[in-house]
């Protein structure tokens, strides 16, 4: 790959979805200079005639990237050294993973990155399901010289077991609400099917199980389907557990009951691996960190092995001191300030009395609020007390039953599940919600760009995975023409780096054309960073909410803390919030002073 005097080698990778040779005109085998002096850098593949790119010819001049009109191509220049590394790459112009994470018995190692770099394939492989080529994906090597590759590391005895099929795993999936499609009967059931452990009534009561257990899979919630995943994986015995994203649906009390569990794993002495991308979670549940790095679609790298803490600091400085590998220009900043009142206006764009609405096993209640002209408001609390259900009320979608609602601002409502029932393109439905063709107008630059979905243009809306359809949702809703953006969940199935991407750009365009929204979310740290204020919902779960007024975000963070018993400090070297170990010195010094979020004065 690339010549062999270089002190780089070539990584070329091409979209299938998005190569589509009988619009373009074949720019990228016109227009490269190596093609244009006789040779065969880029040809069409006789099977379905789209780019076929060769690393070894390529000098890697970048040329075919711009005159692809769809952005179908990816060509990075990788150092030498890091071909020795390459675990696994699919097939010609696909995919490859660079190093393996390691796994640390008694300990739970986090993996932290940008969706697309891997997480899958590292899980496929650590699992035994897929034998790592190291790039010769044309061969199917002998396990004698996957071994070989492995000798002197410790992933070799991982690896003989797998080899031997003597390595039991348990794998908690991405996608909980497969488990109805491919189970019929009670949660009991199918808890008591995997029951290796013995461990069946601590995962039902520290997972709040409880009152799912008697009920079909069909009829229990995303949360409960996610604890229920969560309890199942926990529940084999296994020697190496992995967890993917097992935050999803949950609140923040029920995140931290998983992670709870997930602990008690790495306690009883096993090897854990988490994928998770609410950061203040991972944090709390992780001993160690890998960082995968690297261009999504395209390549992952795998970083060493980090402390949690020095491991997420680095993420989000976007620089690896140790390795010396800067993978994104700009580092990730915290306020420490716990308000913004210069920056939102006092103009009220909506108000409402108190109000309420009842349902036949559900009251809800809402002290009475205004919404203000460049004003983020952040709706926190537990699921089940009626948090979408203001929203929808707030957004028109629903009526009260008393009070009423002065809201003369236009809302433009994202729901929290989102359909991917759209034949057509991302283009098109981005084009739908703006009432106008979106390429080459302003909201180009404003919106699509920052927010990285020029990409997606042309990709199916059936097509796309989880994190792009939620881009898509936001910047459809941020498109429509209205005066408040109300957001349920917007951080659902995006990455870290997505996360807090996305609430810093919300916030700038909230405050830039002075709007205002409105975001529930359970994720702290996304509600830490974009929202000047809060209404707390509290309550009995699924019988009985109640709102607050909108209150200031420190007063309201220490209300909803409180009533979950758990503090946050600052990390002092980056402001992000982190969760104080429960008991710790300054979690009990925290809740003498009634100071659950902030620690003062840092
Ligand atoms: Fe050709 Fe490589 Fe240049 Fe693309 S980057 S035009 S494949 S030489």
């Amino acid at each position: 790959m690339g010549d062999s005097k270089s002190s780089t080698h070539r990584v070329a990778v091409l979209d299938q979805e998005l190569c589509q040779p009988k619009k373009c005109g074949l720019e990228c085998i016109i227009y490269c200079p190596v093609n244009k002096t006789g040779g065969e850098c880029i040809v069409q593949s006789p099977e379905d005639g789209k780019a076929v790119i060769s690393e070894e010819l390529c000098t890697g001049c970048g040329i075919c990237i711009k005159k692809c009109p769809f952005d179908a191509i990816v060509i990075v220049n990788l150092a030498k050294e890091l071909g020795e590394d390459k675990i696994h790459q699919f097939g010609i112009n696909t995919f490859r993973l660079y190093r393996l994470p390691s796994l640390r018995k008694g300990s739970v190692v986090g993996l932290l990155g940008r969706n697309g770099m891997g997480k899958t394939t590292i899980v496929d492989i650590l699992a035994g399901n897929t034998k790592p080529n190291f790039g010769q994906y044309e061969k199917d090597l002998d396990w004698d010289e996957v071994l070989r590759k492995f000798q002197g590391t410790e992933l070799k005895s991982h690896f003989e077991k797998i080899s031997h099929g003597d390595l039991l795993v348990s794998i908690k999936p991405q996608h909980v609400y497969m488990i109805p499609k491919a189970f019929k009967g009670t949660a009991r059931e199918l808890l008591e099917k995997y029951n290796e452990r013995n461990v069946l009534d601590d995962l039902v009561t520290n997972l709040d199980l409880k009152y799912a257990l008697n009920r079909n899979v069909t009829q229990l919630s995303g949360g409960e389907l996610q604890r229920l995943a969560v309890a199942i994986a926990a529940s084999k015995e296994s020697d190496y557990y992995f967890f993917d994203e097992p935050s999803s649906y949950n609140d923040v009390y029920q995140r931290l009951s998983v992670a709870r569990v997930i602990r008690d794993l790495a306690k009883s002495g096993k090897s854990v691996m988490v994928v998770e991308h609410d950061i203040t979670l991972l944090d709390y549940l992780s001993d160690y960190i890998h960082i995968l790095y690297g261009e999504p679609g395209a390549y992952g790298i795998t970083s060493g092995l980090q402390s949690t803490k020095v491991g997420i600091n680095s993420f989000l400085e976007g620089f690896l001191p140790n390795e010396n590998v800067r993978f994104r220009q700009k580092a990730f900043r915290f306020e420490t300030t716990t308000t913004a009142d210069d920056m939102v206006l006092d103009v009220p764009v909506a108000r409402y009395t108190s109000i309420s609405k009842s349902f036949p096993s559900f009251r809800l209640k809402v002290a009475d609020g205004q919404i203000r002209k460049g004003e983020v408001l952040g709706i926190v609390g537990a699921n089940a007390l009626g948090k979408t259900t203001l929203m929808k009320m707030l957004a028109g979608v629903d009526k009260p039953d008393s009070g009423t609602l002065q809201i003369g601002a236009k809302i433009s409502y994202k729901p929290q599940y989102l359909s991917q029932d759209y034949d057509g393109s991302v283009k098109s439905i981005l084009s739908v919600a703006y009432e106008d063709e979106i390429e080459g107008s302003p909201i180009e630059d404003q919106i699509l760009f920052p927010m990285g979905l020029k990409k997606l243009y042309e990709k199916t809306v059936k097509n796309l995975s989880g994190g792009e359809l939620q881009k898509v949702a936001v910047a459809a809703c941020l498109l429509r023409n209205a005066d408040i953006y109300a957001l349920d969940e917007p951080s659902a199935f995006l990455d870290a780096e997505d996360r807090i991407a996305l609430a810093k750009f919300i916030q700038r365009y909230v405050r830039a054309n002075e709007k205002s929204a409105i975001i529930i979310d359970h994720d702290v740290q996304l509600i830490d960073l974009m929202a000047d204020s809060l209404i707390i919902f509290e309550g009995i779960p699924g019988l009985s909410g109640e709102a607050s007024p909108p209150l200031s975000k420190e007063v309201g963070m220490n209300r909803f803390l409180r009533a979950l018993s758990i503090t946050y400090r600052r990390d002092e070297s980056t402001g992000r919030p982190r969760v104080n170990k429960d008991d710790s010195r300054l979690d009990r010094s925290q809740k003498e002073s009634g100071n659950y979020y902030y620690l003062k004065n840092t």
